[in-house]
Formats: C-alpha cells, sequence, structure tokens
C-alpha cells in the first residue's frame, strides 16, 4: 500500500512510518511555530522531500494540507495575542493560499 500522505510504501499501514514519525513530531510541537516545527522535522530521519510532500498532503480531502493547518494554529495564536477570538481553520487557510494572500507566509525560509 502506498502511504495516503506522501506517497511512499507503507507495508500493510495507511500512512507510511516517516509520515507518521512526523505527525508525532507535529502534535508534540504544536503551537511551536513553523520554524521550530522545521527544526525537529530536521532532526528525524526523514528526507527533505519527504517532508514536503508530508507538509502537501491532505489529511482529510478538501480539508487543507497540514501547512495549512499549521498556518491556521499559528493565525489563530496571532489573533487570540491581540485579544481576537477567532478560529481560523485550515480549510479557509487553503482558500487565503489559493487566492494568494499568503503565498510566502508559510513557505521554508531561504537558507
Ligand atoms: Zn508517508
Amino acid at each position: 500500500m502506498r502511504c495516503r500522505l506522501c506517497g511512499e510504501r507503507a507495508g500493510l499501514r495507511l500512512w507510511c512510518r516517516q509520515c507518521r514519525d512526523l505527525w508525532a513530531v507535529w502534535q508534540a510541537n504544536r503551537g511551536a511555530g513553523f520554524p521550530r516545527l522545521l527544526r525537529a522535522f530536521a532532526e528525524l530521519d526523514v528526507a527533505r522531500e519527504q517532508v514536503e510532500r508530508f507538509l502537501d498532503a491532505e489529511p482529510k480531502r478538501g480539508g487543507g494540507t497540514i501547512r495549512d493547518h499549521i498556518a491556521a494554529e499559528m493565525a489563530n495564536q496571532l489573533l487570540d495575542a491581540l485579544g481576537q477570538k477567532t478560529s481560523q481553520d485550515a480549510a479557509s487557510a487553503k482558500r487565503l493560499r489559493d487566492v494568494g494572500n499568503w503565498k510566502n507566509y508559510d513557505q521554508r525560509p531561504e537558507e
């Protein structure tokens, strides 16, 4: 079976071991911000291309990519800090990205 997230071989599982590791690290670092999350990912034995495919995968079809989920969490934290009670979700982050407003917001910084 192919991994539903990155497309690599996943044996009998829906997700390959690397994506399960990435998912666990993301859950453990929720709200930590994108740069810190990328550093945590870098400590795993997962190729950078596979990390990118993981970030661009939609765990639930139409529900936004993992990158969208992370962007939505960051937006909520920011708005929360400003005293705004909102619930930016991954699907609306995806819509914003699709129209180009957040084009570079959640991209890996230049090295
Ligand atoms: Zn995978």
